[in-house]
């Protein structure tokens, strides 16, 4: 792939200011977004702004009421390949509103760091997909291919954003997501399914229960109780199952809910179960070991009566190694940083796995903020990973559209 000249490359890098970027992400913070419910209008309609103000081609459309995509193409002569370059618009809520040190949505700079929900995960982003765009449009370089920026609604909990970005017939040779990835690539993701499980019973009065269960009841919780244990060695076996870029599958119980009253036996007990998957595992697959499990439960104990539901389940992705956007990014990110950067994978899905698994995209995530500073109290963004996300995402254009 062409390499651009230094000169080139200097002079687009000049376009990118540390002081527009922590504008652009104060603002983008400013205007609130949480999923659920979503209200991602108003950040829409700026960054919209923001790219006709240098000269885009931009759409908005619609995913569900007031929840519009947003998209930007900076023109290429031939209009292809296609560098797309995608965040989303929505935030994860707060989480308790008394651990915050600093207004959740006031967008206040500290020590070259914004902070504020979403500066991370992933208005940072947002903003430097942006500034690469602008630089590129400002220094007039001519680029064959079209860079399309992308900013979709909806990807903390379903990722109808993205999906509705592919059923209207987007596509991209390539594609970054600027998830905060500290600007190291990450080719691969796990997946993961959510599942209800319940147990039936049969209610009495609790003053008439017996060990042999004389009255008939049959105590719900008791019996969630080795589902539980059962659930708990499954989470051995997983750990066996190692992946060299995400670690191994897992599995959780995350609630219970089981009785109504303290003088009843319960009749009825249900737990959900978060099961993350590894990129390659299907959901139907982990499904069927958690149905296994609940069969060999209930052929031990025939009073054992159980229900599953799933509740939600998004594949993981990967992106091969051989791919070009995975040598593009290391490539920019390693000139960028100045150093050698390792291609990773990561345990959160993302939108990634609708680009890739459903468009056929080879996508890489990439982008500023620590993963660990997403979806806590006092979020963060360092401006200069904005900064520096900037020049990366700019350089890949360069390379890949030159
Ligand atoms: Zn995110």
């Amino acid at each position: 792939m062409p390499s651009p000249s230094l000169q080139t490359r200097k002079h687009i890098f000049s376009k990118i200011s540390s002081k527009e970027a922590a504008k652009l992400v104060q603002d983008m913070v400013r205007k609130p977004s949480v999923n659920p419910p979503g209200n991602e209008a108003e950040v829409a309609q700026y960054l919209a702004e923001k790219m006709r103000e240098i000269g885009l081609d931009v759409e908005t459309f619609e995913i569900m009421p007031h929840r519009p995509n947003v998209t930007g193409r900076l023109k290429g002569e031939k209009g292809h390949p296609i560098l797309m370059l995608n965040g989303h618009l929505d935030v994860v809520p707060l989480g308790n509103t008394e651990l915050w040190t600093v207004e959740p949505f006031g967008g206040e700079i500290r020590d070259g760091r914004v902070h504020g929900r979403g500066s991370a995960d992933m208005k940072g982003g947002l903003a430097a997909m942006f500034l690469a765009a602008k630089a590129l449009k400002e220094s007039n370089v001519s680029l064959k291919g079209d860079l399309l920026l992308t900013a979709v609604v909806d990807e903390e909990v379903t990722g109808s954003g993205a999906q509705g970005l592919i059923d209207r017939g987007y596509t991209a040779d390539m594609a970054v997501v600027a998830e905060p990835t500290e600007l190291r690539p990450v080719r691969a993701h796990k997946g993961l399914l959510w599942l209800e499980i319940s147990t039936t019973g049969k209610a009495v009065h609790s003053s008439r229960v017996s060990s042999r269960g004389a009255s008939g009841e049959v105590n719900a919780v008791y019996k969630m109780a080795k589902i539980l244990d059962a659930l708990q060695t499954y989470l051995i076996e997983l750990e066996k199952r190692d992946d060299p870029l995400v670690g191994n599958p897992t599995v959780s119980v995350g609630t219970i809910t089981g009785g109504s009253k303290t003088n009843m036996v319960p009749d009825r007990c249900s737990i959900t179960v978060d099961r993350r998957l590894l990129p390659h595992e299907s959901s139907d697959d982990a499904k069927a070991e958690v149905e296994d499990i609940l069969r060999r439960l209930r052929k031990e104990d025939p009073s054992l009566k159980t229900e599953l539901k799933v509740v939600l389940s998004r594949e993981g992705a990967v992106t091969g190694i051989d791919e070009q956007v995975v040598h593009l990014s290391k490539e920019a990110a390693e000139e960028v940083l100045g150093t050698e950067v390792e291609v990773s994978g990561s345990p959160a899905t993302s939108d990634m796995t609708i680009f890739v698994n459903q468009a056929s995209i080879p996508t890489v995530l990439l982008g500023p903020g620590r993963l660990g500073a997403a979806h806590i109290t006092d979020e963060y963004v360092e401006v200069d990973q904005v900064v520096r996300a900037a020049k990366i995402f700019a350089l890949m254009a360069l390379k890949a559209l030159g």
